[in-house]
């Protein structure tokens, strides 16, 4: 039986999962691939089973680890377009707006009109 685990993040993949782990050994924090084809075994009583876990073994190493990847994502997000920003074209009224690329995903205000303005996710 595994003991507690700490669940820090879902992925889609396995080899998504894998680079995660090595990206966090890098700094020198331990995780692991949950049970590859067992995805639903995790404390918390995650039963979900969507996507492939990545996993930590204690409390204190699960927070450090999550705040490198949210470190690191905000980043990826920044860097992605050069500039950190994004452009989202109002549907109402045609202005395109710029909007800060943290905010990528996240529905904002156009700044002529007003009306609410999608921000496109990453193109990958
Ligand atoms: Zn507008």
């Amino acid at each position: 039986m595994p003991g507690d685990l700490y669940c820090i993040r879902r992925t889609a993949t396995v080899e998504e999962a894998d680079i995660i782990v090595t990206w966090l050994a890098d700094r020198g924090i331990e995780a692991q691939v949950v049970d590859r084809d067992n995805p639903g075994v995790l404390a918390f009583g995650l039963t979900d089973a969507e996507g492939i876990a990545i996993c930590v073994a204690d409390e204190e190493t699960a927070k450090k680890a999550q705040a490198l990847l949210e470190e690191h994502d905000r980043e990826a997000a920044a860097q992605s377009k050069g500039e950190g920003e994004v452009e989202a074209t109002c549907e109402e009224c045609g202005t395109v707006n710029t909007f800060e690329a943290s905010t990528r995903g996240t529905v904002q205000e156009c700044s002529e009109c007003g009306a609410y303005v999608d921000v496109p996710e990453i193109e990958s």
